[in-house]
């Protein structure tokens, strides 16, 4: 999800990368669950994510939708599946009763980030430290914050895959948001909506299978459509 603010006033003005050392370490969150409650759609999943809580939990977006774990939410035009808040709390539907990520080894990339974020430039994009939102008390609480090296907090195997992957599917999904809003056809819309849902996200992945080939199979078939 973008947001129209200056990296000066959330960040503490430096960029990222994976080897570099960011102070993020909130030493597993201490009995803080703020990022997983009343984040409305922002929680957004990708096609990794879907695989990845395939492989965890052994059920596809189908059975998670039905489960209402996830829900589907537009997003600058484009249909995306994002974790659901529920409740008057907004509590994300897989925090447990004790405030813990009910799904933490299958949790979605944005969670892992948490209290980093991206910032896309020239096909490429770095990391970020919002300073003013993790922990109870927003930046005095990130005073209490550790060093640690940005491919570690991240804790996704295969950062060179994966940084290669964030990379196409942002900007795929931009390229399409950019094609939604000049769109005037409602029907030519929907239909690219849906494709990109039916490709990227409905159709179950093969657990076993190694995930990025089939992100590349279905990237062909979405150029193939014409999309
Ligand atoms: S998936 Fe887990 S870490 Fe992410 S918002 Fe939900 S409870 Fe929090
Ligand atoms: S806001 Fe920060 S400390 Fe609180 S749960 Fe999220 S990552 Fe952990």
């Amino acid at each position: 999800m973008k947001r129209n603010v200056s990296l000066e006033e959330i960040s503490d003005g430096r960029l990222y990368r994976h080897n570099d050392m960011v102070k993020a370490d909130c030493h597993g969150c201490k009995g803080c669950h703020k990022c997983c409650v009343g984040m409305g759609h922002s929680v957004i999943l990708d096609p990794y994510d879907v695989f990845r809580l395939q492989q965890g939990l052994g059920k596809n977006l189908t059975q998670l939708l039905a489960e209402e774990k996830v829900e589907l939410s537009v997003t600058d035009g484009v249909i995306l599946p994002n974790m659901r808040m529920a409740g008057e709390e907004e509590r994300c539907a897989c925090l447990d009763g004790d405030g813990r990520c009910g799904i933490h080894a299958y949790r979605p990339g944005v969670c892992r980030l948490f209290p980093l974020g991206r910032i896309y430039e020239d096909g490429d994009f770095r990391y970020f430290l919002q300073t003013g939102e993790c922990g109870e008390n927003g930046r005095k609480a990130f005073q209490g914050r550790s060093k640690v090296k940005v491919s570690r907090w991240i804790d996704t195997p295969d950062q060179v895959r994966n940084h290669d992957f964030i990379c196409k599917w942002h900007y795929l999904v931009s390229d399409l948001e950019g094609k939604l809003s000049e769109a005037d056809d409602l029907e030519e819309s929907k239909r690219l909506n849906l494709l990109m849902l039916q490709i990227f996200y409905m159709e179950a992945y093969e657990s076993q299978r190694d995930f990025y080939e089939q992100f590349e199979e279905r990237l062909a078939r979405w150029m193939d459509k014409g999309a």
